[in-house]
């Protein structure tokens, strides 16, 4: 047996069948014990809402948490300032006044509470019919004042506005290089369309058997050896990907 990766993905993906959590739970203590892997949790939550879940859930303490949507890193959950070496990479062509000097000028878009908001996550309501109009002209303003920025559009009503390596899966290939675990041992785990970012061109990836038509809309598109479609749901369907895939 090797030390692995587990990047998984938390409401509806490792959350959701609390029984098959507890059994989940139980294995990977055990693995991470006797060979040292190591389990990430990658959320869209900001990191109050998550640690409330993480008690409320009993989940395992994390090695890593990587929160509001990969522009936070924490390295344990008791820290309060995200790790400054993901923080520097996610500022290099990022000034969030700047940009929201840009954005704020559009009538349409509604600022989400404070609560949702960092340094590096602009996060906003949009309707989807007003949507097809206003994100190629706001995409268009962004780049004619420089910024190269991750819009991302979620639900048809959540618009982020993200630096370039804000992206949950690139958080996740930085703490492949922090711990010098490979592509091959490393897993992630989604169940929707903001999980593509953590399953897309990864060796090993999983998608929970709950998950939404669109992931596997996405996924039918997209098959190939290296991700696989779990029959169980939540936890059940990590657990069954996990044995597909020969870590457990
Ligand atoms: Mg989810």
């Amino acid at each position: 047996m090797t030390p692995f990766l587990l990047a998984t993905d938390l409401d509806n993906t490792l959350v959701g069948d609390d029984a098959a959590l507890e059994i989940l739970n139980r294995k990977l203590t055990h693995h991470r014990q006797k060979y040292g892997s190591k389990i990430v949790y990658v959320t869209g939550r900001m990191l109050p809402v998550c640690r409330q879940l993480a008690r409320v859930k009993n989940l395992l303490t994390p090695d890593a948490l990587i929160v509001a949507l990969g522009t936070e890193i924490y390295f344990s959950p008791q820290e309060t300032t995200p790790n400054p070496e993901w923080s520097e990479i996610l500022t290099h062509n990022w000034d969030r006044d700047e940009i929201f000097a840009i954005t704020k000028n559009y009538t349409e878009l509604q600022l989400q509470p404070e609560s949702e908001q960092n340094f590096w996550k602009i996060s906003y309501y949009l309707a989807e019919w007003e949507a097809e109009k206003i994100l190629p002209r706001l995409k268009a303003d962004l780049k004619d004042a420089g910024w190269e920025v991750n819009l991302v559009y979620l639900a048809g009503q959540d618009l982020e506005i993200l630096p370039k390596n804000g992206d949950k899966g690139l958080a996740v290939r930085f703490l492949q290089q922090q711990w010098q675990i490979p592509p091959e041992l490393t897993v992630t785990c989604g169940d929707c369309l903001q999980d593509i970012t953590l399953l897309n061109g990864v060796e090993k990836g999983i998608i929970v058997g709950n998950a939404q038509l669109e992931l596997r809309q996405w996924y039918q598109k997209n098959r190939n050896d290296s991700l696989y479609l779990a029959k169980e749901f939540c936890a059940g369907g990590i657990l069954e990907g996990l044995e597909h895939f020969g870590f457990l």
